[in-house]
């Protein structure tokens, strides 16, 4: 087969080894427009669900991953100064820009050929498309290739209310922490987790309202990041935080109704994504990858295959969509929500998209069980 792949992340990596995998015989080839080595962002984090379904799913993915990532048992929950360790919620992180050469010399290994600086804004690109037998996207949230098909995919997107900056810094933490801090200009959450020895993921975000009276509009870049150290000085025990063209954002919770046309297939972010704050957006495009992958093998044409791919997908990848989507509810609300007692705070941050109800709670950390029960005597009586 001829499979072009628009978009050399984790989603169109994956794939592209999977399918060289099955069969060296494909002739595959990935463009993606920004030069080798050119990445945003820091680390990405997984949770150990999410990486037992990669060792169940393809086990030499794993095996090349797993010993360049940085792991840890609990998480932490600071509300203002008090911190509340959580166990039974193990995370492992890597960062992007290790995990995409990792993924370069294993795909080149393989036999793919990848081409960077190689925009693709048209099927019409006779030249990087022409006879393909399957054009897969894989070109991320902001995919144009998406946007000029929408009505064919019936595509939604719902730009979120919160404002995030994803910064680094070089202080390194001991678990993946959740840091909420009151202002005077409101609530102003972090989301960070060591990705290296040296370094660590320092996701902010803020509530609309909480952006604008902190005037972060008018802040240079370098005014925003003082601005955050200043917030979260007790945490950066006097480290930095780093930029990497950081920039404010909204999340825009992307949906599509039809997955693939003719030809022409949707995966990762491209196809859908799965707001930051439950980890699994690089997950659920490696497992678009599998899944694809899976209905190729299974099915005797592409057509079928492409169904078959979205029938596979649908129902497991939903329901983490879904849960994506009210955990960026519950930080639209955080405001709210801090004015509880932080034992009180801490499970509703564990109990926010209903998947972790109160005896899970207890399977995973009895003491955060019990302190709950104490506040709530009766409420959940075993
Ligand atoms: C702030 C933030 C924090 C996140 N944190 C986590 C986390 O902790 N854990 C986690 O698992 N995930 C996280 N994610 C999500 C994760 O980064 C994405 O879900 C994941 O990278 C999706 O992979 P992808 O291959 O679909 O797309 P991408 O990684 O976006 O890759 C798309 C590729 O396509 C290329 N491209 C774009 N347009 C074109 C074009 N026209 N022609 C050719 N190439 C093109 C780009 O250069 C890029 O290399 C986070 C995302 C954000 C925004």
């Amino acid at each position: 087969m001829k499979i072009r792949i628009i978009g050399g992340g984790p989603a169109g990596l994956c794939f592209a080894a999977l399918l060289k995998r099955d069969d060296p015989a494909h002739d595959i080839v990935i463009h993606d427009r920004g030069p080798r080595g050119a990445t945003w962002g820091f680390g990405v984090v997984f949770s150990d669900r999410a990486l037992e379904f990669l060792r169940a799913d393809d086990e030499a993915m794993f095996q090349l991953l797993s010993p360049h990532m940085e792991t840890w048992p609990n998480l932490t929950i600071v509300h203002n100064d008090t911190r509340i360790p959580i166990a039974g919620n193990g995370f492992a992180a890597i960062g992007r820009q290790q995990l995409l050469s990792l993924l370069y010399a294993h795909v080149e290994d393989l036999g793919v050929r990848i081409e960077f600086e190689s925009p693709i804004d048209s099927f019409s690109d006779r030249d990087k498309l022409g006879g393909a037998d399957l054009i897969v996207v894989a070109n991320g949230a902001a995919s144009f290739l998406r946007k000029q098909n929408e009505l064919r995919l019936g595509t939604s997107c719902d730009w979120r209310t919160n404002k995030f900056i994803w910064y680094g810094t070089s202080r390194v933490f001991d678990s993946l922490s959740l840091t909420f801090r009151q202002t005077e200009h409101g609530v102003f959450c972090a989301h960070h987790y060591r990705y290296s020895p040296s370094r660590s993921t320092f996701l902010v975000e803020v509530e609309e309202e909480t952006w604008k009276r902190a005037d972060f509009e008018h802040l240079s870049p370098e005014g925003a990041i003082a601005h955050c150290e200043r917030v979260f000085a007790k945490d950066l025990g006097g480290h930095p935080i780093l930029s990497n063209n950081s920039q404010w954002r909204n999340f825009p919770a992307i949906w599509n109704e039809r997955w693939s046309f003719d030809n022409v297939v949707l995966v990762g972010d491209a196809l859908r994504t799965a707001h930051f704050s439950i980890g699994s957006g690089t997950r659920l495009a490696m497992e678009d990858a599998i899944a694809l992958s899976k209905a190729l093998r299974e099915k005797g044409s592409i057509p079928e295959a492409l169904a078959h791919f979205q029938e596979l997908r649908l129902p497991p990848m939903k329901k983490i969509w879904d849960a994506a989507n009210v955990s960026a509810r519950w930080y639209e609300r955080m405001g709210e929500i801090m004015k509880l007692d932080p034992v009180e705070f801490a499970y509703s941050y564990m109990t926010r998209t209903g998947r972790v109800d109160h005896a899970e709670v207890r399977r995973r950390d009895p003491g955060l069980a019990e302190a709950y029960e104490r506040l709530h005597p009766g409420e959940n009586a075993a």
